[in-house]
């Protein structure tokens, strides 16, 4: 469910006519509902009521300052990656005590900041990275607190591109190692073991893989234990998906029927990393046809959005909704066209051939459910600038990134001495 629906025979976010938002914002740009954001962390958290869990929203799905406030506001969490994302949750107003940090190739700057503000959690993915974070808390006199994050070597039945939970990935560590690691970090100063983290992939509509994944982690939690180790939490990752076509993914609810299943009676906190869930369908990408163009054998509908702006569909063959902010009636001819950006590559394709309402240059159209995995992603590819992003309220709006301008970009290249004019 989201807020964005046709009222009156146009496109609206929440209280707000997105033409009007056009209007003074100019295309293309990203828009966010407030409402839709706070209904799916809601939900989602909801889920587990009455259940010692903390939700750690994965920023990132969607690294916009004021999406990350919008949710720490309702008590989310962060899971960071990097960094950057680790200076916006803190930024955004997340406690230290809420975050967890993940990724394969965490450096000792990274480490470094991490324990100096108290985060929650390390999900370690490697030996030598959980010898370095000892280093790196020993020389600070702090004591990381750990999960690692096993590969559970289970099929995500995914996109190849966005599974991680292979013995094949370069994620977590192989689960029939899992004792001796353990136990050789056990005695390692600056570290103590926490947990056990998982996270199969991305964009799951099947319950199965996460049955599969969560019950071998209940058997690593219970042979760690029984090797001395005092596991406490359980870190489920994220990845439960979100429709992007007519196809419904389980709700939240039965995925945490199947958490709990195979992980609530073993007195753990639970923590959990949505991204996709929280952020996908709180956001639409708004675009305006320039040209319509009778190929030989296709039409081709040519908007001023193009791949660098979302690059889901020439990345992982992404499918968005491609809507017109005109509500169609009956008498609008639906006929099939390509949708392209203009970017210099045939891969610039947002959809072949698909059925979609007859439009005209000027006219305004939205890809529904860009709100993961869509700005975030963005480049200045073609030399374009990264598009705005805006929030609405109910029926306000606020730029929450502006467009930069050329010359901010061009600015960024610097001539070499000896290219400079004379
Ligand atoms: C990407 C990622 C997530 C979020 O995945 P979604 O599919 O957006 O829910 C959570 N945890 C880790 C470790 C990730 O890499």
């Amino acid at each position: 469910m989201d807020h964005f629906e046709y009222r009156a025979g146009e496109l609206y976010a929440e209280d707000l006519k997105v033409s009007e938002i056009a209007e003074k914002v100019g295309t293309p740009f990203y828009c966010y509902s407030t409402a839709t954001l706070e209904r799916h962390y809601n939900v989602f958290s909801g889920a587990f009521d009455g259940v010692n869990h903390l939700v750690c929203f994965a920023v990132k799905a969607n690294s916009n300052l004021a999406v990350i406030k919008t949710l720490a506001d309702l008590g989310a969490g962060a899971d960071v990656v990097s960094e950057g994302e680790l200076r916006r949750a803190l930024e955004a107003g997340v406690p230290a005590s809420k975050i967890v940090f993940s990724g394969v190739g965490k450096q000792p700057h990274e480490m470094a900041l991490a324990l100096e503000v108290g985060i929650h959690q390390f999900n370690v993915e490697s030996e030598p990275e959980v010898q370095v974070l000892s280093r790196v808390a020993s020389e600070l006199g702090k004591t990381a607190q750990i999960a690692f994050r096993v590969n559970p070597d289970v099929d995500a039945k995914t996109h190849a591109k966005i599974s991680t939970g292979k013995a094949e990935n370069k994620f977590g560590v192989p689960w029939q190692d899992v004792s001796r690691i353990y136990g050789q970090a056990a005695k390692l100063p600056g570290i103590e073991i926490k947990g056990v983290d998982v996270h199969i992939g991305s964009q799951l509509t099947d319950l199965e893989p996460f049955g599969n994944a969560f019950d071998r982690v209940r058997e690593l939690v219970q042979k760690l234990r029984s090797e001395g180790h005092d596991i406490t939490r359980v870190d489920l990752g994220g990845g439960l998906g979100i429709p992007y076509d007519g196809n419904i993914p389980p709700s939240p609810s039965s995925y945490a029927t199947v958490a709990l299943n195979s992980i609530g009676n073993l007195g753990c906190q639970l923590i959990f990393e949505p991204g996709r869930l929280i952020v996908g369908n709180a956001g639409i990408l708004v675009s305006k046809v320039i040209y319509v163009k009778q190929g030989a054998e296709r039409k081709f509908v040519i908007l001023d959005a193009a791949m660098n702006d979302l690059i889901r569909p020439a990345m992982y063959e992404g499918y968005h909704q491609i809507d017109t902010i005109k509500q169609p009636d009956a008498s609008t001819v639906i006929s099939p066209a390509d949708v392209v950006g203009p970017v210099c590559e045939t891969g610039d394709t947002f959809a072949r051939e698909r059925d979609i309402p007859e439009v005209q240059a000027d006219d305004l159209v939205a890809f529904r459910s860009a709100g993961a995995y869509g700005a975030v992603m963005a480049s200045t590819y073609n030399t374009r600038p990264l598009v705005p992003e805006v929030l609405v309220r109910g029926d306000q709006f606020a730029v929450i990134r502006e467009r930069p301008s050329l010359e901010a970009l061009l600015d960024l290249d610097k001539m070499p001495p000896w290219l400079e004019k004379k």
